[in-house]
Formats: C-alpha cells, sequence, structure tokens
C-alpha cells in the first residue's frame, strides 16, 4: 500500500515536504525550508529524511524558500534523482537557490564577525556549490501533460494561480490519485492566471494558510490610501516582500495607479537583487502570465516598472539608501523579515515615526514581521533592541494566497469527494477554521496533518 509522510509544514505555514511512499518507490512532494520559530528554522539542521539516497525523485509545486529551499541539503546527502517543475518555477530556482546560500553565508559571517553564535565558528546551512548540486537535476515540465516521475508513478502539474511557475500536483501511483494544492493562489488577480480546477482525487493534501482569514476587496485603494498619507507626511514607505511574486505585484500595481493619477508617482527603491532577476524571469514567460499581463508585455509596455524606480543590487547601493528622505517607498526581502537586506531598513527607519512598515504577506509566527503585525514596540536585531515608533499597515488583499472562500470555490472542481482531506501549510487556527468549513460546505472526511505522522492512502 502506498503511503504519505508529513515531514513539515503540518501545524504551520513553512519547511514543506511530504514523502510518498509506493512499493519500493519514495517520491517528495516539495522540499522546503523552515522559517519563523527558532524551534522550526533548528528543524533545518535535522537530517529531515533516513537516507536521502533513497528518494527517487522530487516533484515541485513552485520555488518559494519554504517549499523549495531544502533541496541543495538534499543534494548534499547524496540525492541524486531528478526535480520536476514547471519551467518558470525552474528558471525561478536558479535564482533563489543560489541566494538562499549565499544569504546562510552571510548570516554565518555576520555571526561570526559579532560573536553572537554558540557555535564557533558558525557555518552555513549549505554553500553555493550544494544550490548548484541541486539545479544540475532540475527536469522542467509542461503544464497539463502527465509524464512518469519513477516506476509506476506518474505526475500532472495545473496551475496554482500563486506565483509564477505555480503548480498543483496530481501523482497516478498505479490507480491512486494523490493531489496535492502546494500554494493555492487566488481569483482575478494581476499577473499570475486563476488557478486550474482539479476533476478528481482519492486523497487531497490542502494547503490552509488562510482558512480562518477572508481577503477584503479592494487592495488597489489600500495600497493606494496608504501611498497618499506616507507622502503626505513625508515619511517612507518600507515593504517587507518576498522577491518572487510579492515585489512584482506591488510593482504591478504602483505602475497602474501612478497612471491613472490615483498616487504621486514617488522614488521607489527596489533593494533586492534577486528581485531584479525574479522580474525579469516573469518578463521573460509571458505564456505563464494572465492575459492582461501577457499583453502589457507584448506591447513593450513596462507593467513591472514604476515612474522613478530605482534598482540597489550592491551592498553600497542598498546602504545608500539609507540616506534617502521621504516620501518614498523602500520594497526589501525577506517577506518576513527573518532575514536579507529588509533589516538594516527595518534598524535604521523604525524609531523614526513617520516610518510606515507595510505588510503585504502573510506573517509566520515567530517571525520579526508577526511582531511588527502584533503590535511589538521593540524588535531585537543585530543582537540589539530597536525601538519601533513607526506605523504598521497590513493589506491582507494582496496576498498570494487564496482564502476561505477561494479555497472553497477550487474544492468545487472535484468531481466527487476525496477519501481523505489532509490539511496541510497553516497554524492551527486556519487549519482548524478550514477544516470546520469543509465540513460544514461538502461533508468531506477532512484530518489536521500531524507532524511526523504516515498515513496510507
Ligand atoms: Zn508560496
Amino acid at each position: 500500500m502506498a503511503t504519505l509522510e508529513f515531514l513539515g509544514a503540518a501545524g504551520t505555514v513553512t519547511g514543506s515536504m511530504h514523502l510518498v511512499t509506493a512499493g519500493e518507490r519514495r517520491v517528495l512532494l516539495d522540499c522546503g525550508l523552515f522559517q519563523g520559530l527558532k524551534a522550526l528554522r533548528l528543524r533545518n539542521w535535522d537530517q529531515r529524511l533516513a537516507d536521502a539516497r533513497h528518494v527517487d525523485a522530487v516533484v515541485l509545486s513552485h520555488a518559494h524558500i519554504d517549499h523549495s529551499g531544502y533541496l541543495p541539503l538534499l543534494a548534499r546527502q547524496g540525492f541524486r534523482g531528478p526535480i520536476f517543475c514547471t519551467a518558470g518555477t525552474a528558471d525561478l530556482l536558479g535564482v533563489v537557490l543560489p541566494d538562499a546560500a549565499r544569504l546562510q553565508q552571510e548570516d554565518a559571517d555576520r555571526a561570526n564577525r559579532r560573536g553572537f553564535s554558540k557555535h564557533a565558528p558558525a557555518l552555513p546551512l549549505y554553500t553555493p556549490a550544494d544550490a548548484q548540486a541541486a539545479l544540475g537535476l532540475v527536469r522542467p515540465c509542461d503544464y497539463d501533460t502527465a509524464f512518469p516521475v519513477t516506476d509506476g508513478v506518474t505526475a500532472l502539474l495545473r496551475q496554482a494561480g500563486h506565483i509564477l511557475g505555480s503548480a498543483t500536483v496530481e501523482l497516478d501511483l498505479e490507480g491512486t490519485r494523490l493531489v496535492f494544492s502546494g500554494d493555492l493562489g487566488r481569483y482575478d488577480r494581476p499577473i499570475v492566471p486563476d488557478p486550474a480546477p482539479v476533476p478528481a482525487a482519492d486523497v487531497l493534501l490542502l494547503e490552509s494558510t488562510y482558512g480562518n482569514r477572508s481577503h477584503p476587496p479592494g487592495a488597489e485603494d489600500d495600497l493606494a490610501r496608504v501611498v497618499r498619507d506616507a507622502s503626505q507626511q513625508g515619511g517612507v514607505i518600507l515593504v517587507p516582500a518576498f522577491a518572487v511574486d510579492r515585489t512584482q505585484e506591488l510593482l504591478w500595481i504602483l505602475h497602474r495607479l501612478e497612471q491613472a493619477g490615483q498616487v504621486p508617482a514617488l522614488p521607489v527603491y527596489i533593494d533586492s537583487p534577486m528581485a531584479i532577476e525574479v522580474t525579469e524571469i516573469y518578463r521573460r514567460h509571458p505564456e505563464d502570465c494572465d492575459a492582461e499581463m501577457a499583453q502589457a508585455l507584448a506591447s513593450g509596455d513596462r507593467p513591472l516598472a514604476t515612474k522613478h524606480l530605482h534598482i540597489a543590487r550592491t551592498e553600497q547601493e542598498s546602504r545608500a539608501i539609507n540616506r534617502v528622505r521621504g516620501p518614498a517607498v523602500i520594497i526589501s526581502a525577506s517577506g518576513m523579515a527573518t532575514g536579507g537586506r529588509i533589516l538594516h531598513h527595518l534598524a535604521q527607519r523604525l524609531p523614526d515615526p513617520r516610518t510606515t512598515v507595510l505588510l503585504v504577506g502573510f506573517q509566520a509566527a515567530g517571525t520579526r514581521g508577526r511582531a511588527l503585525e502584533d503590535g511589538a514596540r521593540e524588535l531585537k536585531m543585530f543582537g540589539a533592541m530597536v525601538a519601533v515608533h513607526a506605523t504598521v499597515q497590513r493589506i491582507d488583499a494582496l496576498s498570494a494566497h487564496a482564502d476561505v472562500g477561494e479555497i472553497m470555490r477550487w474544492l468545487g472542481g472535484f468531481g466527487h469527494a476525496p477519501r481523505a482531506v489532509y490539511l496541510v501549510h497553516g497554524e492551527p487556527e486556519g487549519c482548524g477554521a478550514l477544516a470546520a468549513a469543509i465540513r460544514a460546505r461538502y461533508g468531506w472526511r477532512v484530518t489536521a496533518a500531524a507532524d511526523g505522522q504516515t498515513v496510507g492512502l
């Protein structure tokens, strides 16, 4: 009998990794890093698989690091099998995995310089060479075309509507159909198409990030208001944003608001070399974008650029932004302020009451982003406490994750009830609320996946 083991993203939103065993064959669905709470991050150092050499293949839902960032470790532990994903995801991995390796090296270097690691010397989780080894195993696949994964296992990737290249994964295990939602996107969002319906599943593995929230409409109006307010008070809007997708969507909306005259054309600083590369990858994949974006690209318009766009590639250019006086917008990674260049901007600007911190994505428990969202009056950064006098705003409607209503809408595409639904990629509140909603609406058997649990398929 085939089994499914939850190796991450069970009861939490990071570390997505699930092991499917069918006879002698072992396939990983996603291979992500834990982020957020220290207890979770420490788990990245655990060997999560008894023997990575015995995994036959990996199928990835998308390129976000909490779904892909463990791949270099898998390669280091001896995995040599194929990593299947869409062409868009493959291109994005070429940027995000080396970047993750570089960030880990920088963290280790900083800890060594300042002596705040308990380990001497602090070592990076993995190296650029490990990232390259993983990239050498990537096999791009088309959407909507079944392909063999290993003996007795085929897969089919469908549009998930979450970020460029994101897919839902259907695994056919000799008659048993396992569907994995990956991260499910939204309907009528800019740039990426809507999530495609999936006709049938015997077992469904479903994300539940926003299982307890409904995104309000009007993201553009909310963003316009934040930009106008900040520009009136002369402050800087500081946006922690994932370099993949969040940054591109913000640029798209700001571009449209500027063109419509709804906001002043402020200087916009993109302080993330990766965001710049990712934006180029979006431009190279019009076939993966929605009709409006594809048309804008074809017409020669630059839909992912604002009027006064400044790009910081080097560390010096990044530090030079510290001298910028408002009004201005600074977009930098990481999206939950767990690392990256956003940290030095926060450290410099949080004490200034004219600063607005704008949160545009899910902030996991234990991250600085969550602390800000929860109203923290001080934050620990670089080993010191920083006072928070900035205004913190949140625009949930900019999320790239389906809310409860949108998840329900996607579930409506299934032709019959799955035998079992396992909820992953959610904190307990989101997961519990979604389980209740699915039982009430569809009457399906729904269980919250437990960390380390193995279930029969
Ligand atoms: Zn994601």
